[in-house]
């Protein structure tokens, strides 16, 4: 891709708005643009990264027998009567009306659609267990959107929800949607910890946070240093430096940034909404769900938080918009470019997504701005083109290598 082309409007002076380093890059760093309070447009950066990211959700769920599908943003009110949150959901639910007066929401959530779309199908225990999951706008009228992509009004989650005819086998569910969770996050590089969340009625350990951790974060979490063991800090209360309830380590204190949620619902929707199944014993019994969320628009910032340095970023592979950013340091139609655009060519063919800095800017704004971009390796072709060499920067370990022209698509981009 050439960068005159992909449309990446980047700053020159930081952004007076934004608080947190995730939020001041991808403005500076033209990612996105905020179009209202909590409303962004994801600029071709960005959503390059949000599709990777979606793509790595879908390959994980998808691996342990979920489907996709997509549900409407756009939702009746009779539904949400149904469920009795017409009204319970307050103020977060976007209300509007039809030409004929009749009454919507824009979905912050789709348990009630889900089940109205599945409740004439699953009629059988023959017909379960199922697992829906889509990746979709959601729209709540936060009180106060803030930070960017942390709390918007409107945001991109995956959300899956599963259909089971036995306690046991939302247990199972539950199991493998949190093992493919762990997968998705660590293949996102991310540090993180799965905390148990306040659950309602059903109490115990059937709701579960993933909480990255970061100093800008809105939850405080309590953790063990030595085992896996972590809690909300508004559901236990523990001193720092005390045991770890599990008798592992000592706990400590990491504030936490919430990027998914595993919930065991139960009947708490088939029930009101009347999703039932004829069980293998003739008896007509409510379906038990579960519900499981990922902030996907969250996720980009998240990672950005934890992948940044002074506001210079490294992506994680996986994630990475490009694998190799290419910056010329002559300007259009020299020698040195055009030996740019050779190399251009040849890494492309060879299959590596190659970003070509062919804008006619100065060097300083060219690095400034691959250092927003984030991608770890850097061809830089200068003035040893005319020998045939070309420097190689790894910016993670921030060394620079020269290496021949020829021997360039040999080289380990990893
Ligand atoms: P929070 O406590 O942060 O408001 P929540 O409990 O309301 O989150 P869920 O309803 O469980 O969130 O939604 C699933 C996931 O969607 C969350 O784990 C989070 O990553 C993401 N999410 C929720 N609200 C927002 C928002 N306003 N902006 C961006 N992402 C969000
Ligand atoms: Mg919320």
């Amino acid at each position: 891709m050439k960068q005159s082309l992909m449309f990446i409007p980047t700053l020159r002076d930081m952004p007076k708005d934004a608080e947190i380093a995730s939020h001041k890059i991808l403005l500076k760093g033209g990612y996105m643009k905020q179009h209202a309070a909590g409303v962004y447009t994801y600029l071709p950066l960005a959503y390059k990264i949000i599709k990777k990211i979606e793509n790595i959700v879908r390959e994980e769920l998808n691996k342990i027998g979920c489907s996709e599908l997509l549900m409407p943003a756009l939702q009746s009110k009779d539904l949400w009567q149904e469920s009795g949150r017409w009204e319970a959901y307050g103020k977060e639910l976007m209300r509007l009306k039809d030409r004929h007066d009749r009454e919507f929401c824009l979905g912050p959530t789709h348990e009630e659609v889900i089940t109205a779309a599945v409740r004439d199908s699953l009629n059988s225990y023959k017909k379960l267990p199922v697992a829906l999951y889509q990746i979709q706008s959601k729209f709540r009228d936060e009180f106060r959107p803030r930070f960017g992509l942390m709390r918007g009004r409107e945001f991109i989650m995956k959300d899956l929800y599963t259909f089971s005819a036995t306690n046991e086998d939302l247990d199972n569910w539950y199991q493998a949607v949190r093992g493919a969770y762990i997968n998705i996050l660590d293949r996102l590089g991310l540090h993180y910890r799965i905390v148990g969340a306040a659950s309602g009625q059903i109490g115990g350990s059937s709701s579960e946070e993933f909480m990255v951790l970061c100093d800008i974060g809105e939850d405080l979490i309590a953790y063990s240093d030595e085992s896996d063991f972590a809690n909300n800090v508004e559901l236990c209360q523990l001193e720092e430096g005390a045991p770890s309830p599990d008798g592992k380590g000592k706990i400590k204190y990491a504030k936490g940034i919430e990027v998914g949620h595993i919930f065991k619902l139960g009947t708490k929707y088939s029930e009101p909404m009347k999703l039932q199944f004829v069980d293998v014993d003739g008896v007509k019994k409510p379906v038990i769900m579960g519900c499981y969320g990922i902030g996907i628009s969250r996720l980009i910032m998240a990672i950005l938080e934890q992948h940044n340095e002074d506001l210079k970023v490294l992506w994680p592979k996986e994630v990475s918009p490009f694998d190799i950013h290419l910056i010329p340091m002559d300007k259009v139609g020299t020698d040195g470019f055009n030996k740019a655009l050779e190399i251009y060519q040849d890494l492309t063919n060879k299959g590596f997504d190659v970003l070509l800095d062919d804008r006619s800017e100065s060097a300083g704004v060219k690095f400034n701005d691959a250092d927003l971009i984030g991608v770890k390796y850097r061809v830089i072709v200068g003035r040893k083109i005319n020998e045939g060499i070309v420097e190689v920067k790894n910016i993670k370990t921030n060394l620079t290598e020269d290496i021949n022209v020829s021997d360039l698509h040999n080289y380990n981009f990893e």
